[in-house]
């Protein structure tokens, strides 16, 4: 492996106010200062794949509240293209988006959209999904790309296995690929202080081999820092046990992003082992298919139960859709959902700004939470909402908030 870099400081573009720290856990409340705006952590960021999060316009997403989404590197390459986005300045002109993006390397996408992906130490090879032509996708690429599109936090080049892979050689190839790819992304920057790089940690479940990518990683010195390779289908347990290791190594005064996690107790429980920042295409996907994530639960308004329910998809949600015509939403109720689900696009726009409202506020409880040093008592109660038998909450939640002093069977 590279020994720890010798560099100088990287510039930042970014700054990072600590607010307040849980007595108990390892929880954190801080202001995330970007060049398009402050962000309030811990966030879910919607993840708006070709610059559009589907079904909602820019207007209605900055509604939720949103002051961070993500948008994918690969589609934007694809089209409009490099060249249209150096044409028009950037994916927040293109969009009309004055808030804050971030986009991942693309790497991610080719290896998980591409079956003929093939990984070497150049890059990632593989054929156009256009006209088979062989392409290759370089960590000096995805920044070039990343420059064009503008956004204010952009991901380096990493080589992702899956966490369940049984090939130690494999992962730790990986592992330390990812770092000599990172140095090449670093050089490869040219607006570091306009656009913030973050590095990724990877080495699957391997506690040792995350250790030693953390190292490394944090010597390079980016404004952020990720912690990917999760969320492909290890168990819980496992993903906790690498989340809880790595942020034990990171540094204080830095942004700490959980790649891929979305399900609200996933957030809980990551928040309440240190990280700052999670994505996922879970909330808007799910929409489609007809499903409210709500403080009770995730249900499918396609059953007939609701046919005839008047009530709203929760009840007390201030959510456009949920939110009442005399408040100045919309009175949408599960009736008119369950009405639209199966046949109309509308049913799924109007679940996606309910799901992406409601994931966007429980953060936002989660950081008052946090701020008023009460997180313990959120978890409890977050808990006994979703469960309503403490015997069903998953095991894995239980084990990891007891590792950082939270007993949810207590009484
Ligand atoms: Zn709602």
């Amino acid at each position: 492996m590279s020994t720890t870099a010798t560099r100088k400081a990287m510039p930042s573009a970014l700054t990072f106010d600590l607010i307040a720290k849980c007595s108990t856990t390892k929880a954190r409340a801080s202001t995330l200062h970007l060049p398009h705006g402050a962000v309030p952590l811990p966030i879910f960021m919607p993840v708006a794949t070709q610059a559009s999060l589907k079904g909602l316009t820019p207007e209605q997403l900055a509604q939720t509240g949103c002051m961070l989404c993500l948008n994918n590197t690969y589609h934007l390459g694809l089209k409009p293209g490099q060249a249209v986005l150096d044409q028009v300045g950037g994916a927040h002109k293109l969009q009309g988006w004055d808030r804050n993006i971030l986009t991942d390397s693309g790497g991610f996408q080719m290896v998980s959209l591409l079956k003929l992906a093939k990984v070497t130490e150049e890059g990632v090879r593989f054929l156009s999904p256009h006209d088979g032509t062989p392409m290759l996708l370089t960590p000096e690429h995805s920044i070039s790309l990343q420059n064009s599109i503008g956004s204010d936090i952009i991901m380096q080049l990493d080589d992702v296995i899956v966490t369940t892979s049984p090939d130690k050689a494999r992962m730790k190839e990986a592992m330390e690929r990812s770092v000599r790819w990172l140095d090449r992304c670093i050089d490869a920057h040219k607006y570091p202080e306009r656009q913030n790089l973050f590095c990724i940690i990877q080495g699957g479940l391997d506690l040792e081999m995350r250790r030693q990518c953390c190292a490394e990683m944090v010597a390079r010195d980016t404004p952020g820092i990720a912690i990917g390779g999760l969320s492909g289908g290890e168990a819980k347990e496992d993903f906790c046990k690498v989340v809880d290791t790595c942020t034990g190594l990171l540094p204080e005064k830095k942004p700490r992003y959980v790649m891929g996690v979305g399900y609200p107790e996933d957030l809980v429980v990551s928040v309440a082992l240190g990280a700052d920042m999670f994505d996922c295409v879970w909330p808007t996907r799910t929409a489609r298919f007809g499903n409210a994530v709500t403080s009770y639960g995730t249900y499918n308004l396609r059953n007939h139960s609701y046919a005839a329910d008047f009530s709203p998809i929760e009840e007390g949600c201030e959510c456009i859709c949920c939110r009442s015509t005399e408040k100045g939403g919309l009175g949408i109720t599960k009736a008119y959902i369950h009405h639209l689900a199966a046949k109309e696009t509308v049913g799924a726009h109007l679940l996606t700004m309910h799901n992406v409202h409601y994931l966007l506020s429980l953060m936002g409880s989660v950081r008052q939470a946090i701020i008023e040093d009460r997180y313990p008592d959120f978890l409890r109660e977050f808990f006994e909402k979703l469960y309503k038998n403490k015997s069903d909450i998953p095991k894995w939640a239980v084990e990891a908030l007891r590792g950082v002093g939270v007993d949810l069977l207590s009484e």
